[in-house]
């Protein structure tokens, strides 16, 4: 392989493990949210205050709740946790003890209540390492405990897998120590294993190999897998955990477009809506402290809230301003603007002020099974959202709307998808473009009755290059008679190398009589480059004709480049 093939699929490597980093950090992040969600909506639950003073939970009290999780949504494990104050532990839904006192948590509970800030994070604790966020409890303004949501990394797992991603994670080994009751009961040497469906393959590579090799956020290529590690901190930047993914290389690029896609959009459309959920739950709050509390995990969130009255705007969040940072309050910039929807960019496939005749908020609420992307471009940077809304009181006419912001997930997918329909090698157009190109344009042609030609060229006696002069040398003529026909081409041209020393460039408006004096002009120029290693080629060419299907067309060409090579090679025959 030359260095150029190794730079580019270095390139996709990274890319890849970046990718993956990704993925799981957004996957965690939403299993975190999804469960602060759950635990904010049972804690606005009067009979629990005075079970909690009283010291008194019975043993069942979530057990119908847990299995309708079971039943109902992707939470299999869904473990509930309260404690009093002092962090002493007072209901536990999967274990009878109580009584303990909770060390961690008291961190966490200070934190809640000195920085009034949301706790979702990853615990290390007696029974597990899990994901888990935390809700203070309040009698009136008075904090009496937390309660804790508990979820595994098992959801996860399974869903890496759907996309072919083995997965093992691991507790750090000196946390080993704190671990009383392990759930999985697994360990991989020092590290114990948190996820039950940890492949054995993939447990006993990774011993074999040696653990340690793994770990600290690198990714390797090994055995035709490429092998991802991420770092789980918790909410202190503590490092309490690995998760490890591995996938194989043969299954890289096309599949994990669509499997990026649906993750995401999952992913934003149910995060905007928690917002939502949130928000609502604000104006309702009656005590002042719980208010501030759940106003802070709208400041912090990194997402845009608004709040309109059909058309004025009423409030927005601090992460607002950090996307319009030259206004420092929202009457200012109603000065410049009536509306946040006066900057959406007018481009199809982005939401506009209006849809139809629907104003944007009506028209998001009415079709809620759509993803609505918007773009802006402010001081020069272009953003990507998502847009979720919801009408929080029909008498005043009140609308919340959460813009999510996708601007690196769409900046990434771009690259991605660059990278998948170009050659690692000449950097012309793959196969794979060549097959949704081609059916594009012939489809056009069909419809409209315009013409398309085909040029289909093949290197001559290309095996003996390689012979002669070695196969890296066979790369750099690919390379450079690539690059060499590539300037001769229009822009309206597609030049895609389809198979090893085989090419084809379509041409959209192109007649017989055109397609085949550029056909000449290239057999020339190559025949005269006589770059690296002097070479011919042979070119068959077809316009597309009533009664042509795909395959029929691609046929035509493919018997008129036979036919070229039959009569003598470097030459130029019409189907
Ligand atoms: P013909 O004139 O009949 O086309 O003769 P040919 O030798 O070119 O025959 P053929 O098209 O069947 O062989 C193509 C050869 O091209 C076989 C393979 O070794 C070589 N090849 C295919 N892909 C690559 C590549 O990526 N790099 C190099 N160096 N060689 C390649
Ligand atoms: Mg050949
Ligand atoms: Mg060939």
């Amino acid at each position: 392989m030359n260095t150029h093939t190794q730079e580019m699929r270095n390139t996709l490597y990274e890319l890849q493990a970046k990718g993956m980093r990704e993925d799981i950090k957004r996957m965690i992040e939403q299993k975190q949210k999804a469960s602060l969600a759950i635990a904010l909506s049972i804690t606005n639950d009067k009979s629990l205050v005075e079970l909690i003073k009283q010291k008194k939970i019975p043993s069942d009290y979530y057990s119908n709740l847990i299995l309708m999780f079971q039943k109902e949504t992707l939470y299999q494990n869904v473990w509930i946790q309260i404690v009093d104050k002092d962090t002493i532990s007072l209901y536990r839904s999967w274990s009878p003890l109580k009584g303990d006192t909770l060390v961690d948590e008291r961190d966490n509970l200070q934190n809640i209540t000195s920085k009034k800030s949301v706790i979702y994070t990853i615990n290390a604790g007696k029974f597990d390492l899990s994901l888990k966020s935390i809700v203070p409890i309040f009698d009136h303004d008075t904090l009496i405990g937390s309660l804790g949501v508990i979820t595994h990394f098992n959801s996860i797992s399974k869903d890496l897998k759907e996309s072919d991603i083995d997965s093992v994670v691991l507790l750090k080994k000196e946390y080993k120590k704190n671990l009383i009751y392990p759930f999985t009961k697994m360990f991989l040497d020092d590290y114990y294993i948190a996820n039950l469906d940890a492949p054995k393959e993939l447990r006993d590579y990774l011993k074999d190999h040696g653990i340690e090799h793994y770990l600290n956020n690198s990714y390797k290529i090994e055995n035709g897998y490429i092998i991802v590690s991420y770092e789980l901190k918790n909410t202190h930047a503590k490092t309490l955990g690995y998760y490890i993914m591995s996938k194989k290389i043969s299954d890289l690029p096309n599949l994990d477009l669509k499997y990026f896609n649906f993750k995401m959009i999952a992913f934003f459309v149910l995060f905007g809506l928690i917002l939502l959920f949130i928000f609502s739950t604000t104006l309702l709050l009656k005590n002042r402290n719980q208010k501030k509390y759940y106003k802070n995990i709208l400041d912090s969130s990194n997402n845009i809230v608004v709040i309109n009255n059909g058309i004025k705007m009423l409030y927005v969040n601090n992460a607002f301003f950090r996307y319009f940072p030259t206004y420092k309050s929202l009457e200012e910039f109603k000065k410049d603007y009536e509306c946040i929807c006066d900057l959406f960019a007018k481009e199809n496939g982005y939401l506009q002020a209006k849809v139809g005749d629907d104003y944007w908020v009506t028209y998001v609420i009415n079709t809620p099974d759509k993803v609505h992307k918007a773009k802006i471009i402010f001081l020069g940077n272009t953003y990507f959202f998502t847009v979720t809304a919801a009408l929080i009181s029909k008498e005043e006419n009140h609308y919340s709307i959460v813009l999510s912001d996708i601007t690196k997930e769409e900046n990434y997918q771009k690259e991605l998808f660059n990278l998948s329909i170009k050659d690692t090698l000449t950097g012309i157009n793959n196969r794979h473009f060549f097959d949704q190109k081609f059916q594009e344009e012939f489809s056009r042609a069909v419809r409209y009755k315009q013409p398309l030609s085909l040029i289909m060229l093949d290197i001559d006696f290309f095996k003996r290059v390689n012979d002669e002069h070695g196969h890296d040398v066979g790369d750099t003529v690919l390379i450079e008679y690539t690059k060499l026909i590539s300037k001769i081409l229009r822009k309206t041209d597609f030049f895609c190398r389809t198979g090893g020393e085989e090419f084809i460039i379509i041409l959209p408006l192109v007649a017989l009589a055109e397609a085949q004096k550029l056909a000449e002009k290239l057999r020339y120029e190559v025949e005269a480059a006589k770059k690296v290693v002097p070479i011919t080629m042979s070119f068959g060419i077809a316009q597309y004709q009533k009664n042509d299907t795909i395959p029929l067309l691609l046929k035509r060409v493919d018997d008129a480049l036979y036919k070229a090579k039959e009569n003598g090679r470097n030459c130029v025959v019409i189907s």
